[in-house]
């Protein structure tokens, strides 16, 4: 029983990689199996971006944390899929995905959520780097088959493009150059025709969906409730560093926006 006023502690789970499966160059689908899917513990929520905490050891040997997203849900197996992108050899978990083989163990907490798809909008539109490109599909295996929309995902390496399966529209929008990919992605989706009854998942680096709100909020007048929007990961930011800066960072933002929803 927690302390009253305290969160509860929440339980790190345990699993064990038990296939390892190169999706595209750059991203590694690991199947991890644990006893917290068949114990009730760990267990889908509703949500197709359910994400999880892995616990890692940092250089130091403290336990820090990174989120990835439950790709596919396989309870019948006590099992869940999670794609990795792996990102060079900066950082704990990329390098970690990169070098795990089947037999690796792993701890982890969750799962949290936010979003699911709403099967009466009029239409959809999913903005993804790769670090959110398993949270967009694990939403697109859902959506009924004659969902309208778009689906636009940026990348740097031509090789990592592949067909996504959906009714949707996909456009990849790929330059060697990140930087330039997301300002190409930005004038993309400025010029989308009319999105009617439109529900937006934007998610992947922080800079590129905070360029991205102004037009989605003001310019198309999306709802705050119809718009699941934020920074996955901040380029030249370790996760730690960019999660102490995310408050600041959004300040103005939400500022500007607070005016645009009325209570
Ligand atoms: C809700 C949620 C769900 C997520 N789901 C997934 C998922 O399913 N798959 C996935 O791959 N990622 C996912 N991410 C993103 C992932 O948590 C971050 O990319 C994380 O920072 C990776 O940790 P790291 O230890 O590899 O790098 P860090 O130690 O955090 O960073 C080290 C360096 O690498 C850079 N970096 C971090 N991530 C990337 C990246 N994606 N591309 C290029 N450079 C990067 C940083 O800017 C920094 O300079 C998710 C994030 C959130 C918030």
């Amino acid at each position: 029983m927690a302390e009253p006023g305290k969160r509860p502690n929440r339980p790190t789970h345990t699993g064990t990689v038990t296939v390892r499966e190169q999706v595209s160059p750059s991203m590694v689908r690991l199947t991890i199996r644990s006893s917290s899917v068949t114990d009730g513990t760990f267990v889908p929520n509703g949500f197709t971006d359910a994400y999880f905490k892995l616990v890692l050891p940092d250089a130091g040997g403290d336990d820090v944390m990174r989120t990835y997203t439950v790709r596919r849900w396989l309870v019948a197996e006590s099992s869940f899929e999670a794609d990795f992108m792996v990102h060079g050899t900066a950082g704990l978990a990329g390098p970690w995905a990169r070098d795990v083989q089947v037999g690796g163990e792993l701890r982890f907490r969750g799962p949290g959520g936010a979003y699911v798809p709403d099967s009466e909008a009029g239409s959809h539109l999913y903005v993804a780097d790769l670090a959110a490109l398993p949270a967009v599909e694990a939403a697109l295996d859902v959506l009924p088959d004659d969902a309208a929309g778009h689906v636009v995902v940026v990348h740097d390496e031509p090789e990592d493009v592949r067909d996504l399966i959906t009714s949707l529209a996909v456009q990849w929008v790929v330059d060697a150059d990140l930087a330039t990919a997301y300002d190409k992605a930005v004038s993309l989706i400025e010029e989308l025709p009319e999105l009617p009854g439109l529900q937006a998942f934007v998610h992947g680096e922080a800079g590129f969906v905070r360029k991205l709100r102004p037009h989605l909020r003001v310019d198309r007048a999306v709802p705050a409730a119809r718009l699941s929007i934020s920074g996955y990961w901040k380029q030249g930011r370790t996760d730690e560093v960019w999660r102490t800066e995310k408050k600041d960072w959004m300040r103005p933002v939400n500022d500007r926006e607070a005016q645009l929803d009325p209570a």
